[in-house]
């Protein structure tokens, strides 16, 4: 390998820094950008301020809401994070809401949660990266014969680890990998976090609701990170999601009238929070891992069969390799 090559990944969620980690390992010179304040992207965790409440100043995980480990190569990396007690395993264990009510668990893999929040993950896969650059929004990704200019510094390879919309933002019309995005198409989502006075509703991990025009999926967030704190986060349709948008706020007594209707809740939330995703989940995943071209690479949590956290990894670390092989 080339102890000369320089990468630049743009994009801090899991999938950037997955394949920055293994590019860096292997000896190659990687620099990471990220728009954000802080690495993780959808794995997104915020702190509650201004609640008044007891627990003021807890963290909330307001984009994923679990990982799952389906194979070796990611397993691996989460019994590792586990031996650390950066996670834990939370529940296999859902309960399903139908138009009867709030009925019937069913079992499924088990869900892994993060104490610390889901973002202190990304972080702690970044922790050995020497250069990482954020917040920092870049605007153009360009060719000049091999190499490739982000906006304006050269490089030998981009890696574009996000979301095929705003990868394509930054590409030129006539650039081969922006059309390697054109079948991408995305949903949208909006996170309420309702924080209560005490736990006033019966038991649960998390709830997914089918037939709801205003939500998906309910998780216990007390419960997930283990702490006990009363914190219901709803996550919501992405019809009711795509037409609140503009004016997440907007969301807020429709989703808190259908969670109180879901759970039976007996108080109203003291605080409440909603999160917007613009661009939360590609509708179609792609089936390939990434796509590369020697110079411009694209992965993401789109290249998958299913667009979760575990996709974002293994595609990160599939680029990575495609890389590192061509060199
Ligand atoms: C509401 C919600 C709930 C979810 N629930 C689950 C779940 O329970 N379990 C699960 O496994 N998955 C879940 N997911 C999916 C999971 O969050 C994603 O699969 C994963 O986090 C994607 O990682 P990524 O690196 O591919 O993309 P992202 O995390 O989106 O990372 C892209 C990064 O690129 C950066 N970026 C974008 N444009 C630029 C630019 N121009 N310059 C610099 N940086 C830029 C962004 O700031 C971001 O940090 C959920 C997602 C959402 C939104």
């Amino acid at each position: 390998m080339s102890a000369a090559l320089r990468v630049a990944v743009v994009g801090g969620g899991l999938s950037g820094v997955a394949c920055a980690t293994r590019l860096h390992r292997a000896g190659v010179e990687v620099v990471v950008l990220d728009r954000g304040h802080r690495l993780g992207g959808r794995m997104a965790t915020r702190t509650m301020r201004g609640t008044g409440l007891p627990y003021d100043g807890r963290v909330v995980d307001v984009g994923a809401s679990y990982l799952t480990a389906s194979t070796d190569a990611f397993g691996e990396l989460v019994s590792a994070w586990a031996a650390r007690g950066l996670v834990v395993p939370w529940t296999d264990r859902f309960h399903v809401a139908t138009a009867r009510g709030l009925d019937a668990t069913s079992t499924g893999p088990v869900r892994y949660a993060a104490p610390g929040g889901l973002r202190g993950l990304v972080e702690d896969l970044a922790a050995d990266l020497p250069v990482v650059i954020a917040p920092r929004s870049v605007e153009e990704i360009s060719r000049d014969g091999d190499d490739v200019l982000v906006d304006g510094e050269r490089f030998d390879v981009a890696v574009l680890a996000m979301p095929g919309p705003q990868a394509a933002d930054l590409l030129a019309d006539d650039d081969p990998a922006a059309a390697q995005l054109e079948w991408q198409e995305w949903s949208s989502a909006l996170t309420l976090v309702a924080a209560y006075e005490r736990r006033c509703w019966e038991e649960f991990d998390g709830v997914f609701v089918n037939d709801s025009p205003e939500l998906l999926f309910v998780a216990d967030d007390g419960r997930r990170r283990g702490d006990d704190a009363p914190v219901l986060v709803a996550h919501a349709q992405a019809e009711l999601a795509a037409a609140h948008l503009d004016d997440p706020a907007r969301a807020t007594g429709l989703l808190v009238a259908a969670l109180t209707a879901l759970i039976g809740a007996r108080e109203q939330p003291a605080w409440t929070d909603v999160r917007r995703w613009s661009l939360a989940r590609v509708v179609e995943p792609g089936l390939r891992t990434h796509w590369y071209d020697g110079t411009v690479g694209l992965c993401g949590d789109a290249w998958s069969d299913v667009s979760r956290v575990e996709a974002a990894y293994l595609s990160g670390t599939a680029l990575a390799d495609a890389v590192l092989a061509s060199r």
